[in-house]
């Protein structure tokens, strides 16, 4: 954005496209085919019941129903509610701004009492101010208290011909049936991908913006078809945006994702053994910006996809059906016995808990896929069992077949010997013996969250990588301490990010938070301290002698990038280079 731009306030595209009409609004083709029918037939419901998860429009279609109902057209002359609200008569504008005083909004999640509800049903008796309809939104209607549902069942049970009651919630089970069947109810469901690419395509093409397919498609993954979450990344995938198109690559690195074709290629590789090979993967990987929590849950679901292939070949999932990297994995999958996959599955589940709550998860990770590699190699459980049973003892418990080729893996199972490898391989079996019976106990310690980079691991650790971005981009830290956190939002924070952060929080971590807004100060967000970061270790690296020497020998040479080397690295690079 140039400095002429800057004086006005940014405008998240969530809010720039927000829909005002109908036909704007994607994908509910079966709630605008049934409220047209509703409103040609003059049937209008004096209650709707809008549901959905969260970001899939509610709030959007309850307002656009306001201005359905009251709309009185560009030439002010309109006497009836029209599916086709004009966006430009005075009610349609005011609607639209939240500020008409026939169209109220209430959010239960914040106003759960009776006495909330009392305002509403005093209000009921009077006729609007200066629209047809009065109009009452409440968000989150599931969370009202008992008292206030059966306070305003009275009012819906005789509703006055001039009030209409737009109701959205997220849990419709917990909304009281005597209230849901006075209601007209509406689904709206979840975007599909292709769908989604396609929209955030079009908004792509209006902002003169060039994003790779690729990218886009990874968004639209990651906002599980939600408009709001997908038009809220790819704002966030512009303002990281470096010049030229975005890449998927950019995306990946910005949602904390693993390539999965990589992540199939580690695994392949650890479950033949060659640790050293499979470490450097991951090291790579990581260098890219993957998370070792998204890799740990990219290799289960790799896990995952292959014993489904091994059981129905035709299984769909984690690779797109027709792939190369399909084709790869079905291979694979007939390759590896079912007893190998079912223990890699414990094998990784474990690993996974311990990568969360490790203070170093790229060594958790390091260690749960040596531990795999290793595990790879043993014969099944149960032919250990029986080998014990017929006296032959196990043979194996040796290095895996590949490890002890490379001189970097060598140096990195010196310290044992056969001997020593012995033990942890007989606890392996048993550990797995023990999960594939049991459900996987889940650590009843609850979550530190002493930093920033806490709750945004946290996030990513529960599957929720848009908040994560968020955290990571438009979160200035006032304060945090258990269970309170205080923060200045960036421009592009989306407007509900301190209510959905407060309710994540609580949800993840079982304990109430109290999470406040700053209009001022606050540290830069994480984001920028890693580019801050990143450039003073660029800076530091150009003041080096030997790299000054260097760029003074060759005139416009460039960094490109800074990498730390590993001390076992530098005494013993890996002799080959697997890449493609
Ligand atoms: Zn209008």
């Amino acid at each position: 954005m140039d400095a002429a731009q800057s004086s006005t306030p940014y405008k998240v595209l969530a809010r720039k496209y927000r829909p005002q009409d109908f036909t704007g609004l994607i994908g509910q083709e079966a709630l605008v085919r049934t409220l047209s029918n509703a409103f040609a037939t003059g049937r209008i419901a004096h209650a709707f019941m809008l549901t959905g998860v969260r970001g899939v429009g509610k709030t959007t279609t309850a307002r656009i129903i306001a201005r359905a109902l009251n709309c009185i057209g560009s030439d002010g002359k309109r006497t009836e509610p029209t599916i086709h609200p004009c966006g430009v008569c005075e009610p349609c504008i005011a609607i639209a701004e939240s500020r008409h005083v026939d169209v109220q909004e209430m959010d239960a999640a914040s106003r759960t009492g009776i006495d909330d509800v009392r305002e509403i049903i005093e209000g009921v008796r009077y006729a609007p101010a200066s629209a047809r309809f009065k109009v009452y939104i409440i968000d989150e209607v599931h969370m009202l208290s008992k008292q206030a549902f059966n306070g305003l069942l009275k009012t819906l049970e005789e509703p006055p011909p001039h009030v209409k009651f737009v109701f959205a919630t997220t849990e419709i089970r917990k909304v009281p049936v005597t209230v849901l069947s006075r209601c007209m109810r509406f689904d709206l469901r979840r975007i599909e991908t292709p769908e989604l690419i396609a929209h955030l395509k079009s908004i792509a093409g209006k902002e003169e913006v060039k994003i790779e397919d690729g990218a886009l498609a990874l968004i639209a993954r990651a906002a599980e078809g939600s408009v709001r979450d997908g038009l809220s990344l790819l704002d966030q995938a512009i303002a990281h945006g470096e010049t030229g198109s975005i890449t998927a690559e950019t995306i990946r690195a910005m949602l904390g994702l693993a390539d999965r074709s990589r992540v199939l290629d580690l695994f392949e590789k650890v479950m033949g053994g060659a640790i050293a090979e499979a470490l450097k993967n991951l090291g790579e990987l990581y260098d890219h910006g993957a998370d070792p929590l998204a890799v740990m849950q990219d290799l289960l679901e790799i896990v995952h996809f292959l014993t489904r292939v091994k059981v129905a070949p035709d299984a769909e999932g984690f690779f797109d059906g027709s792939s190369k990297e399909a084709k790869r994995a079905a291979e694979m999958a007939g390759k590896l016995s079912m007893a190998s996959l079912t223990r890699a599955w414990s094998l990784l589940l474990k690993g996974l808990f311990e990568v969360r709550d490790a203070a170093r998860p790229v060594a958790a990770c390091e260690m749960a896929l040596i531990r795999l590699a290793y595990a790879a190699d043993l014969p099944p459980t149960d032919k250990l069992v029986r080998d014990l049973m017929d006296g032959e003892g196990p043979r194996t418990a040796s290095a895996p077949p590949h490890a002890g080729q490379g001189s970097a893996s060598g140096a990195r199972q010196g310290d044992g010997g056969p001997s020593a490898n012995r033990a942890p391989t007989a606890r392996l079996g048993e550990g797995s013996a023990r999960t594939a019976s049991a459900p996987q106990p889940i650590p009843d310690n609850a979550p530190t969250l002493r930093t920033l980079e806490d709750i945004a691991a946290l996030a990513q650790s529960n599957g929720a990588p848009v908040l994560k971005v968020h955290i990571e981009n438009d979160v200035h830290l006032v304060g945090l301490e258990p269970g309170r956190l205080e923060f200045r939002p960036g421009p592009r924070a989306p407007r509900t990010l301190a209510a959905d952060l407060a309710q994540k929080l609580k949800e993840w971590s079982g304990v109430r938070w109290v999470v406040t807004l700053a209009s001022e100060g606050g540290a830069p967000t994480l984001a920028e301290q890693k580019r801050a970061a990143k450039a003073a270790r660029h800076e530091r690296v150009l003041q080096e002698p030997l790299v000054r020497a260097v760029m003074d020998r060759f005139p416009g040479a460039e960094i490109v990038a800074v990498r730390d080397i590993a001390a076992d690295e530098v005494a013993a690079p890996t002799p080959e280079k697997d890449e493609e």
